[in-house]
């Protein structure tokens, strides 16, 4: 049977699933004297420990949690391998309940878990997880790369690897490095997006941008002179760019066939809402520089925090963000195929081929 990233997964084939998409382990904790029930999916070890983070929140039902955990701990392997990290990918997941619990002793349980696997896998914030759950877990284990100890916000290093990869389109596309006179359309003005507007405006870059946090796009009206469309619009709006810099899963039936734009590249996690978009973006001529790859300069920065390499090195780590896309983007030309199934096939290659 084949397994596409959409194909569920249930009680009787989750072990195939781990299986056909080159699995790894699959921890399971159940802590009777808490409560706690936790997942650790480690995709693989191969280029370094799995590091990915640990997501707290609600699950319809504990194969949901865990497909999530395992579709995420291969995205991590993916971004770590693609950017030339010496690291594997890995994800957890506590499922939140419903009713009351005790939270701080749900993280007791976990950093145990974490350390009960020796390092195998490295944990770290993400969704439904703040740094007092992270300083919890840190009393039981070195294996963690977000607290209060090992603190700094990636997300200048991720907007400036957004940079670098519209530079890379930009030189793919129009043979021009250059931004000057672009017109970049940002969705999300958050810590990512608000950060790469700063960084384009610098550039005299021409831009419009939403949010529904009305303030932010006050300031960047002000601050970068940039236009404002409703959100529902941004990304309809003529431009070079559109850069998605919010949410996920934005790039699908219903607003492909309203972009217009000649490359999509952004900051966001997951844009993609099934794999078959980026075929339509392909068959479109939309150049797509997968998320995962644009998006990892802060795993570049909390990956060298937690191996305690110099920040000196960030740059010159940076810029295999540019190189990676390039290389994605010629390959996908010269094999009439969509860009993310090239970065796919990249990572895959990398992961599969190293001793
Ligand atoms: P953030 O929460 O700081 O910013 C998100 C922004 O999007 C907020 O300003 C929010 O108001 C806005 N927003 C929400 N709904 C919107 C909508 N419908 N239309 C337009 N704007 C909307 O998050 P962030 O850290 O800037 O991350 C942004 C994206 O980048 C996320 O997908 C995240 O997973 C991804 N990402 C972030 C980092 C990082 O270092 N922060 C690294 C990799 C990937």
């Amino acid at each position: 049977m084949h397994y596409s990233e959409e194909t569920p997964i249930d009680d009787a084939n989750f072990l195939d699933y781990a299986d056909a998409h080159g699995f790894g382990d699959l921890h399971l904790k159940v802590d009777p004297a808490t409560g706690m029930r936790a997942i650790i999916a480690i995709h693989s070890t191969k280029l370094g420990p799995a590091l990915g983070g640990c997501r707290f929140v609600e699950y319809p039902d504990s194969n949901t949690a865990l497909y999530d955990a395992m579709r995420l701990a291969r995205g991590m392997s993916y971004k770590a391998a693609s950017v030339g990290l010496p690291l594997g990918g890995g994800k957890s997941v506590i499922l939140k309940p419903k009713g009351e619990y005790d939270r701080e002793a749900y993280f007791h349980a976990f950093g145990d878990f974490v350390n009960s696997l020796g390092g195998r896998y490295i944990t770290a914030l993400d969704s439904g997880t703040e740094l007092n759950d992270m300083d919890i877990i840190e009393q039981h284990t070195s294996y963690i790369a977000s607290s209060s100890r090992l603190q700094g916000d990636p997300s200048p290093f991720t907007a400036q690897g957004v940079l670098l990869g519209i530079r890379a389109a930009a030189e793919f596309k129009w043979n021009n490095p250059s931004l000057k006179g672009l017109h970049v359309a940002i969705q999300g003005l958050g810590h990512v997006g608000y950060d790469l507007a700063r960084r384009l405006h610098a550039l005299d870059v021409k831009l419009t941008v939403a949010d529904v946090n009305k303030d932010a796009v006050a300031r960047a009206m002000h601050e970068f002179n940039a236009e404002s469309v409703s959100t529902d619009k941004i990304h309809t709006v003529s431009c070079d760019i559109f850069a998605p810099c919010a949410l996920g899963a934005v790039l699908n039936d219903n607003t492909i066939k309203a972009l217009q734009t000649t490359v999509v590249a952004g900051g966001a996690n997951n844009q993609l809402a099934h794999t078959y978009h980026g075929q339509k973006l392909h068959d479109l001529g939309i150049l797509y520089a997968p998320d995962y790859v644009i998006n990892a300069g802060g795993l570049i920065f909390a990956a060298d925090q937690y191996l305690n390499h110099s920040t000196k090195q960030l740059p010159e780590q940076l810029k295999n963000i540019h190189t990676s896309l390039l290389e994605i983007f010629h390959r996908s030309t010269d094999e009439n195929t969509p860009t993310s199934t090239i970065a796919d096939t990249i990572a895959q290659e990398k992961l599969e081929h190293t001793a």
